[in-house]
């Protein structure tokens, strides 16, 4: 990693220390290439990629939802992958030949079998619009794609007293793996931590068990459902939420972060992240 990467990345971390929840960095980066063992439909354009590889059997996780760079090949290209020594994986994928260059989107990972050196990524497929929903739509076993490591986001493990997470269907399989982590949806809420769902088709949430999640069908703009719906729970008082998480379209987590901060939460308790963007690419 260069000196003036190492600098920018702590700068940007104290500011936003400042404003935010601060998430969960990793000390390293590994980055590999997986084969495709298996894909499943789970209903309502969620899949289910399962992906393996040897470095998998040591991987650890830094957090119940870690993320990683999916490095997906060009279209009728070999698996090219990045410089491993950059931090900047966006300015490391750049360096690359243009038609080699792999396209590069954010996943969760689901689950981790370090026994079986495989992870599982749940994706939502909205057509071919973007190269993460298109790759995944004809993704197949046998398919070659690249893992570069990042971190994880949610920070409420060890924390006592009310937890609000909101989230759209990108965020869900989030959602599963941070209530999984907590000992499943009863003990979670038992401990106080409550789920508040967007979907726009209740049929992607038929592969997850989120208990007694508020679930909200949107039939506008990301947000137009759960952001409202939570600014009436949040109205109906009850104890002060001492950690909140807000991912999925970048309205809907900014909205939800909006409407806790005016319910008086404190905006360094408030871990908030736009998985995507309507109308426009994640790049
Ligand atoms: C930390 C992190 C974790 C993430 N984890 C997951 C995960 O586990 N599962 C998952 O599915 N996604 C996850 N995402 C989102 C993912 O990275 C992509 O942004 C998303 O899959 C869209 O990428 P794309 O290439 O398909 O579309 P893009 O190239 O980003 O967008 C192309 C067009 O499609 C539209 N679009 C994008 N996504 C959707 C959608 N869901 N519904 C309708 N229209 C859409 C955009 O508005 C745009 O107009 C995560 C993102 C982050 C930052």
């Amino acid at each position: 990693m260069k000196v003036v990467e190492k600098v920018h990345v702590k700068v940007a971390r104290l500011q936003s220390r400042l404003t935010t929840a601060s998430p969960v960095p990793r000390a390293d980066q590994p980055q590999f290439a997986m084969t495709v063992a298996a894909v499943t439909d789970l209903g309502g354009g969620m899949r289910r990629v399962t992906f393996e590889a040897p470095e998998l059997a040591v991987f650890e996780t830094c957090g119940p939802d870690e993320y990683f760079g999916l490095l997906m090949p060009a279209r009728g290209r070999p698996l090219a992958l990045p410089d491993p020594g950059m931090l900047n994986v966006r300015a490391a994928v750049a360096d690359l030949p243009e038609e080699d260059r792999p396209d590069l989107r954010w996943y969760t990972i689901r689950a981790h079998d370090p026994a079986a050196a495989r992870i599982e990524v749940d994706i939502v497929t909205h057509g071919d619009c973007g190269p993460g929903s298109a790759w995944a739509g004809r993704a197949r076993p046998g398919d070659r794609a690249g893992f570069r490591a990042s971190g994880a986001l949610y920070r409420g493990g060890d924390l006592a007293g009310r937890q609000v997470l909101v989230a759209d269907e990108t965020a869900v399989p989030s959602v599963a793996a941070i209530l999984e982590s907590l000992g499943g949806p009863g003990a979670a809420a038992a401990r106080g931590v409550e789920v508040h769902v967007e979907v726009g088709d209740p049929a992607v949430l038929a592969a997850y068990d989120l208990g007694a999640a508020h679930v909200h069908v949107r039939r506008g703009i990301p947000g137009s459902a759960v952001v409202p719906a939570l600014d009436r729970h949040l109205a109906r008082g009850g104890e002060s939420v001492a950690y909140a998480w807000a991912c999925g379209e970048s309205d809907l987590a900014a909205g939800a972060r909006r409407t806790l901060v005016r319910h008086g939460v404190d905006r360094r308790r408030i871990y908030f992240c736009g998985y995507w963007k309507l109308g426009q690419a994640r790049g």
